[in-house]
Parts: structure tokens; sequence; C-alpha cells
């Protein structure tokens, strides 16, 4: 198994990637001197694929185990399924030595992490991602939220996990487009933050398509690790950790502009990068041979990169919205070479405009 650690002070915790993890959660779990109960929050679905050799891993530890079901996807992050999370923990007399352990993607790890921040003002909480994206990103770096009539995430807290316990062999039965939409965010560490690692992904398309095993744990644990490192720089998003939203400041536009419900994240995030990069060689930041690269490689993982089909303007109204957006002024993080990042405020929107006409 790999270990990657999260250097965090007091609240450190190691990331574990391994083929077979999900049947060490409970002798790992026994390690971190938690009480006896532990609660494994997760979807029907997921449940249904996974949750067995978690389970009786746990209870071979000698836990008392209960399980959790919440809904599949976004409907899971409301506030009725907190409560109705926060009952069933009392109902079992959870306290707070107790754990909760998120079996699912971002959504499922989203609430059960918000419910153990919450309960009794903070419970144990273990990660144990089974997407592409809650394995890279979501799982690693302690946001937890549930969403707001008004928006996405708009509740939440910051709680760190005890342990993530990072399984690829869970990929294996995932969808497709759940697969190559998490590919986005594994793409994007590399771009902003590692060249190295972004010339493995270029080299290892075809098995990393395949979902061969090696290739998976191997680029998985390059992008924790790669994950890790900026949240060990930034544990409370001060303004490192905006690195990481390479691609997102246009992808999340895109998607506010479409109600999101026209791309999976992931794809929308692949022309968010390709309109960013564009923007940088604009603004003389990139050039073209790095925008090439970049967009080269989120198409050959099959990921859209023109096309968006989006009245610009449109996104503009929703960039005028983004959180980084200060007095009216557009910030953005782009990449000047493969393996680095600038941020730059004050974008003018006039070349924002011009790049969103050619995404099309
Ligand atoms: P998701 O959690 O919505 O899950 C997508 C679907 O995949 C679900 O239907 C689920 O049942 C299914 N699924 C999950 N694992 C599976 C498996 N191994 N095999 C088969 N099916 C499986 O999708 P996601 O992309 O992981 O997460 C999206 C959420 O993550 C959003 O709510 C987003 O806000 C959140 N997010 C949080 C952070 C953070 O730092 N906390 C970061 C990024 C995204």
């Amino acid at each position: 198994m790999i270990e990657i650690p999260v250097n965090l002070g007091p609240r450190s915790y190691p990331i574990l990637v391994g083929a077979g993890a999900l049947a060490s959660v409970g002798a790992e779990l026994s390690k971190r001197r938690v009480g006896r109960k532990a609660v494994i929050v997760s979807d029907p679905a997921i449940a249904r694929l996974h949750a067995g050799p978690v389970a009786t891993s746990l209870g071979q530890a000698g836990f008392d185990v209960s399980q959790i079901s919440v809904p599949e996807g976004e409907q899971a992050k409301r506030l009725d399924v907190a409560s109705g999370l926060w009952d069933r923990l009392l109902e079992i007399s959870c306290d707070r030595t107790s754990t909760v352990i998120a079996l699912g993607g971002g959504a499922v790890g989203d609430v059960a992490g918000f419910v153990a921040a919450t309960y009794m003002r903070g419970m144990n909480f273990v990660q144990v991602p089974t997407t592409l994206l809650a394995q890279v990103d979501a799982s690693i770096g302690g946001k937890t939220a549930i969403d707001h009539p008004r928006g996405k995430n708009l509740i939440g807290a910051f709680h760190q996990p005890r342990m993530v316990v990072v399984d690829p062999v869970v990929l294996t039965t995932l969808p497709e487009r759940e697969f190559r939409s998490g590919l986005a965010e594994v793409v994007k560490h590399g771009i902003v933050l590692d060249a190295e690692y972004f010339e493995d992904l270029e080299k290892h398309v075809p098995a990393l398509l395949a979902r061969e095993l090696a290739t998976l744990e191997r680029v998985v644990a390059g992008s924790c690790r790669l994950k890790a490192r900026v949240v060990e720089r930034d544990e409370q998003e001060a303004e490192l950790r905006w690195v990481l939203n390479y691609g997102h400041t246009i992808g999340h536009a895109l998607e506010a502009a479409t109600n999101f419900g026209r791309w999976a994240h992931g794809e929308a995030v692949s022309l968010g990068i390709a309109a960013e990069a564009r923007l940088a060689e604009r603004l003389g930041i990139g050039s073209p041979a790095v925008t090439k690269r970049q967009i080269s490689l989120l198409a050959a993982v099959g990921l859209k990169v023109s096309e968006a089909q989006v009245a610009p303007a449109a996104v503009i109204e929703a960039l005028s919205r983004d959180k980084k957006s200060r007095d009216g002024r557009l910030s953005f993080v782009f990449a000047p070479e493969i393996g680095t990042f600038r941020v730059v405020s004050d974008v003018p929107r006039e070349a924002v405009l011009e790049v969103l006409k050619e995404l099309g």
C-alpha cells in the first residue's frame, strides 16, 4: 500500500492507496484510537457494489458496524438528508468517538463529512472515495458541504478526515462518462503542478483508458500526492489552493450558464481548461505550444475541448458571480508552462469574451 501523508499538525492524516485497500479499512481504523461504533454512509448502488469488503473488515477488526443509505449523486447533499443522518446517528447512540465512513463519490463524501463535522461538534470521519474525482480531489482537504436552494456547497465546514483509503479497483465499475470526467482533474493537476506527471499521462493514455490497475494506481497516487501538497500549504483555502481552480473559473461559469444540466463536471472543466489556456496565450502568459499540449491530452482521454455552444454573454454573466471576482475584476489561474501556475487578477472582460467565442 502506498502511504501519502497529509501534514496538517494535529489534524494530519494519511492517504492510503492500493489495489484491495477496501479490505484494510477495519485494520487501519483500529490503529487510530477511535470508538467502537463505525457507520458506513453510502448510496444504494455503491453499497451494493463495494460496501461488502469494508463492512467485513470493520467487523473483523472488532467494530460495531452500521450502514446508512443516502440518495445517489447531488440529491444526497440536501439539508433533509443531513438531518436524517443526524437522527440515525442519535438513534444508534453514536458519540464523538464514533466514526462516519463515507463510501462513495464526492456527493456522499460531502454530506457525510458535513454531518461528521457538525454531529456533537465533530466526530471521526474517514473517506473511502469510489469515483475518480473523489479519489484525486474531493476526499482530500477536508472541505465538506451541503447545497442550498440558492446554490451548491453554500453550507459547509472544514473537517479533516482521520484517513483516506483509496482503492483503484473500485474505479473499474465506474460508468465511462464518470471516469472520463474525473480525468479532467487528473490532467489539471499535471498542467499546473507537475510537468513530469503530465508527461507520464501523455505516454499512457491507452492504459489509463483501459483502466489497467497498475496505471490507475500510479496515476491516482500521483494526483493524491499533488493535491495533498497544496492542501498542506493552504488548509483553509486562502490563496494557494486557488491553483486547483485552473479550468474551473470558466468551467463553473459554463455549468452555471447551462443550469448544471448539460455536462458532467469534468466535461465542463475540460472546456474551461481549453478556454483558459487560450486566454493565457492571448494575454501573453502562455504559448501556442503549451495550449496545444493541454488540449491534445484532454482530447486524447475523450474530453470535449470545443463546440461548447453556449452564449458567451451568459458565461460572462456567470463569471461575474465567481467567488474570486472582486469589485467586478476577473481573476484567473494560468499555466505559463506545463507544471507551473500564476494567479492573475484584472483580466479584461473583452479577452474572456473573445476566447468564449473561439470555444464555439
Ligand atoms: P457523485 O458523488 O455525484 O457520484 C456520481 C455517481 O457515481 C453516483 O450515481 C454514484 O452512485 C456513482 N458511483 C460512485 N462510485 C461508483 C463506482 N465505483 N461504481 C459505480 N458507480 C459509482 O460524483 P462525483 O463526481 O464523485 O462528486 C461530485 C460531487 O463532489 C459534487 O457534489 C461536488 O460539489 C463535490 N466535490 C467536492 C469537493 C470537495 O473538496 N469537497 C471537490 C470536488 C467536488
